[in-house]
């Protein structure tokens, strides 16, 4: 497929113990929010990290952009491949400008120009210059998280992974945050891999949706699809 940003092709993965994926074939869409669903231990985080290049598949084949990942070169690779997880990730001892101009300040990027992208970042994500010279425990939850996805978000790469990031984040600030990913969305379009178990965050933003079951996709469908699906699988458990 032509409009394919990330594709898996024939992959067998997992680990010592466990394999998690066999023989799985899946593509997706640029500039399309896919939400990964699935009870714990379907695969979800072990797919991201199959598209990072933290897992290598035993078999098959992960795309990137129509070129299979370079494992010899895979840290060059991750700049174009944002990852947002739980616990935000962010270094307790470094300043919220430090966090989100860190990739900036290892690709070696002017200083006009991390500049210019930080506060485009923190316009964004409507954070406070105040909070630039703090330190991560200083913010709230939400901040944090927010911080979190402007520092994935820093090289402005094509494809942004995301591992449950607001599980923890109260309904009030997750609605907030849904509101600036679709600025961002609407602003500089990327393909979002986006891992949630909870239905209605999925309802709320994707375009698309994979539904896991024990390292097989059950069903893969529209946004529009979820409601319906919801209902069936509550019947179901
Ligand atoms: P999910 O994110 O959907 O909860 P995971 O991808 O984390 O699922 O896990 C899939 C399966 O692989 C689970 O059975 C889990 O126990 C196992 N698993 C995950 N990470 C590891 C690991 N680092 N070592 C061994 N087994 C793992
Ligand atoms: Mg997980």
């Amino acid at each position: 497929m032509e409009n394919t940003a990330v594709a898996l092709s024939g992959v067998s993965a997992g680990y010592e113990n466990q394999l998690v994926f066999a023989d799985l074939t899946v593509a997706f869409s640029q500039n399309q929010i896919t939400c990964i669903l699935g009870r714990s231990g379907s695969g979800k985080s072990t797919l991201l990290q199959l598209i990072n290049g933290m897992v290598r598949p035993i078999n098959g084949s992960v795309l990137l952009f129509g070129k299979g990942l370079d494992y010899s070169r895979i840290a060059h690779q991750r700049l174009s491949i944002g990852y947002v997880v739980q616990n935000t990730g962010l270094f307790p001892h470094l300043t919220i400008q430090r966090n989100i101009t860190l990739l900036g300040q290892i690709a070696g990027l002017p200083k006009p120009k991390l500049e210019q992208r930080l506060n485009q970042l923190m316009d964004m994500a409507q954070l406070p210059s105040a909070a630039l010279t703090r330190y991560p425990h200083q913010l709230s939850g939400g901040e944090q998280q927010r911080v979190g996805i402007c520092r994935a978000l820093f090289l402005n790469p094509p494809v942004l992974l995301m591992d449950e990031p607001f599980a923890s984040v109260d309904g009030t600030t997750k609605e907030a945050i849904f509101l600036y990913i679709k600025t961002f969305q609407a602003s500089e379009p990327r393909t979002m891999i986006w891992v949630t178990h909870d239905w209605d965050e999925a309802e709320n933003l994707c375009d698309q949706f994979i539904l896991l079951e024990k390292g097989r996709i059950s069903v893969q469908g529209q946004r529009d699809e979820l409601p319906s699906l919801r209902v069936n699988n509550l019947q179901q458990s």
